[in-house]
């Protein structure tokens, strides 16, 4: 696995403005749906089981981040607190790399024990936070 930073032909997907565009869709989206005061849907897993579903309490963990509350975040969902940092810190990396027009950084050459070992992470991960979500499932 190698880090390394090139130039991206005219003809590849520019993943750097469509998934700035997407989060900021998203931010804009979600600060509308808010400023409406349009009501939030109940998670249909959590209706139907009771227990949380891997993104239950994502929703009040940003609002919670939006307003500052690094604490409250982690405690509604931890994982959706650390994908929310990683997003605004690719949303800046992107913007940067977009308005000075520089090299993208790209991740190549995986090994297959590479890809594996970030697979298996992301899962554990995963695994690890509804763990947490389903032992603070009397909050949801
Ligand atoms: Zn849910």
């Amino acid at each position: 696995m190698r880090f390394v930073w090139r130039q991206i032909p005219p003809d590849r997907v520019n993943h750097e403005f469509l998934w700035l565009s997407v989060s900021v869709a998203a931010l804009v989206g979600g600060a509308i749906w808010l400023g409406l005061g349009l009501p939030s849907w109940r998670c249909p897993f959590l209706s139907v089981t009771g227990y949380p579903c891997l993104t239950c309490g994502a929703t009040r963990c940003s609002m919670a981040l939006f307003h500052g509350d690094f604490s409250i975040a982690w405690s509604w969902n931890p994982l959706a607190l650390i994908a929310l940092c990683g997003v605004a810190l690719f949303d800046l990396y992107a913007v940067v790399v977009l308005l000075a027009r520089l090299p993208r950084l790209r991740v190549i050459d995986w090994t297959t024990a590479e890809a594996n070992a970030v697979r298996i992470g992301v899962i554990g991960l995963i695994a690890v936070n509804w763990i947490y979500l389903l032992a603070h499932h009397a909050r949801y």
